[in-house]
């Protein structure tokens, strides 16, 4: 997969060299751009933003330096490893997108080349979405309902969700399957060795080596830990295992 990232601080995705992604960037499974804003600039001062019109607090970045740098953008990804006439999906992270979920990580997974637009201070000039849309698929994507300094942390999450799910970037991909939101429910409570730690004990059926029986209680604790701590699923979880069942039969 190729992935570009234009930002005002490269240095704040430095953590993408890191660990599984790291090392699958090593692999060549990914490739991974970043690009500086500021190097769309041509003043002195290299400046990105600029006062709001219609007044206001804060500043609002520019549009012509975002025009130039997701124009470099689908240059460098034509001139490195995507298909012939291949554009970027772009991803724009913002507090007023759609959310950003599971299902959505598992989809853009499937994408051949994504690109991320961070915007700072109050947002991007609204036009630069305009532009980008003529030239390839854009959506604005919140990491959740709360807000941030700048959308670099929003693409670390969201690259760290989407990267791990392509092919060869964990070990073990079963470990993928039974993970929290993949069908609607929490994953279950996990133990590790000594079997007893300061007066605790792991459950007893994990010891058992009965494995129906350790599946029963695993399904229990999803259920009961998504009740207690996101009721809000179990709708859905539930649609999707009516589902599968009828699917089944
Ligand atoms: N004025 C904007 C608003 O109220 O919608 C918030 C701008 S925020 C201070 C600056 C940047 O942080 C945004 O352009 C976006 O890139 C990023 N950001 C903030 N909160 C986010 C969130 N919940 N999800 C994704 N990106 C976020």
């Amino acid at each position: 997969m190729r992935i570009d990232v234009v930002t005002i601080f490269p240095d704040y995705l430095a953590p993408l060299d890191l660990s599984l992604i790291g090392k699958a960037r090593r692999d060549g499974l990914i490739d991974l751009a970043v690009h500086d804003l500021r190097d769309s600039t041509h003043d002195r001062h290299r400046t990105v933003d600029d006062t709001p019109y219609g007044g206001g607090a804060g500043m609002v970045m520019k549009p012509e330096p975002w025009a130039e740098a997701l124009d470099a953008v689908l240059a460098a990804g034509a001139a490195a490893s995507v298909p012939d006439g291949a554009v970027p999906h772009l991803v724009v992270p913002g507090p007023g997108g759609v959310p950003f979920t599971q299902a959505m990580a598992r989809q853009l997974a499937t994408e051949p080349w994504l690109a991320f637009a961070c915007g700072r201070y109050e947002g991007i000039d609204e036009r630069v979405y305009e532009y980008a849309a003529e030239r390839m698929p854009v959506t604005v994507v919140s990491l959740g309902d709360y807000v941030l300094n700048g959308g670099e942390v929003a693409v670390l999450a969201m690259v760290e969700a989407v990267a791990r799910l392509l092919p060869g970037v964990i070990g073990n991909e079963a470990s993928l399957v039974e993970e929290s939101h993949e069908d609607g429910l929490l994953e279950y409570p996990v133990y590790t060795k000594p079997a007893s730690w300061q007066g605790r004990d792991v459950p007893a059926v994990l010891l058992s080596g009965d494995h129906g029986a350790i599946a029963r209680w695993r399904h229990e604790q999803r259920l009961e830990r998504t009740a207690a701590r996101r009721p809000d699923l179990l709708p859905a979880a539930a649609t999707l295992a009516g589902l599968e069942e009828a699917e089944v039969r």
